[in-house]
């Protein structure tokens, strides 16, 4: 009963207890896998002289940069299924406070938009895992965060399909019904691994007029395809 109220904190991973509020402990907290680096500065991949990746260059995505926490590997991987997909809520904040140092030293946007979900997804599921990030990202930054993008449908399966066929299927998916014309948005995701979902968003934010779109994201996968 005393230890417990003196360590009241188990970590997620080892299961250590510890006295930081935090859902890691510090030893597995500093352990997370770090993005890559150098990398391209318009979609967060690789690039061995941090200059604009050759898929950039081939497919011009309308988001104009990237910053991610860490890379999508283990145990970062875990941590986000387990927020997606198993309810663990408690990881939002840890995921939140990744992405937020992630951040030091950059210009701000004017406001944060979190991934959407379909209507029907999100009733599913209960909650955005992008907007639980997101609106504690906000109050790091002490920036509003707007409900600006509506998502139409789910994305369909896109694995096995080129970077091309990708953008295709996912034209129309999302619908900005905010004013953001000349505002510079931040569009907040789990996870970004081909880079299309974000894509197809950042059009639409585009397409209503704003100026300036960066993808900001918790953790990126290696993406050779896109
Ligand atoms: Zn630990
Ligand atoms: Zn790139």
């Amino acid at each position: 009963m005393i230890l417990s109220s003196l360590w009241p904190h188990q970590c997620f991973l080892c299961g250590a207890a510890h006295e930081a509020s935090a859902a890691l402990c510090p030893r597995c907290w500093s352990a997370l896998p770090p993005p890559a680096r150098p990398a391209c500065p318009r979609c967060g991949e690789a690039s061995p002289l941090a200059g604009e990746c050759r898929c950039c260059r081939q497919l011009e995505p309308v988001f104009d940069e990237t910053v991610a926490a860490f890379a999508y590997r283990y145990p970062v991987d875990v941590l986000v299924r387990r927020l997606k997909y198993g309810g663990a809520l408690q990881l939002a904040p840890l995921l939140a406070s990744g992405l937020s140092q992630a951040l030091a030293g950059r210009e701000m946007p004017d406001l944060l938009v979190a991934m959407p979900l379909s209507p029907r997804r999100w009733r599913r599921r209960g909650y955005n895992q992008a907007h639980e990030i997101a609106r504690r990202v906000a109050v790091h930054c002490g920036r509003p965060l707007e409900p600006a993008l509506e998502r139409l449908r789910d994305t369909p399966a896109q694995a096995g399909l080129t970077a091309v066929r990708r953008r295709d299927n996912l034209i129309g998916a999302f619908r900005c019904r905010s004013p953001v014309a000349g505002l510079r948005v931040a569009l907040v995701d789990d996870v970004m691994t081909s880079g299309a979902t974000l894509d197809a968003a950042a059009r639409a934010l585009k397409a209503a007029g704003a100026c300036r779109v960066s993808a900001w994201v918790v953790a990126r996968t290696p993406a050779p395809e896109f």
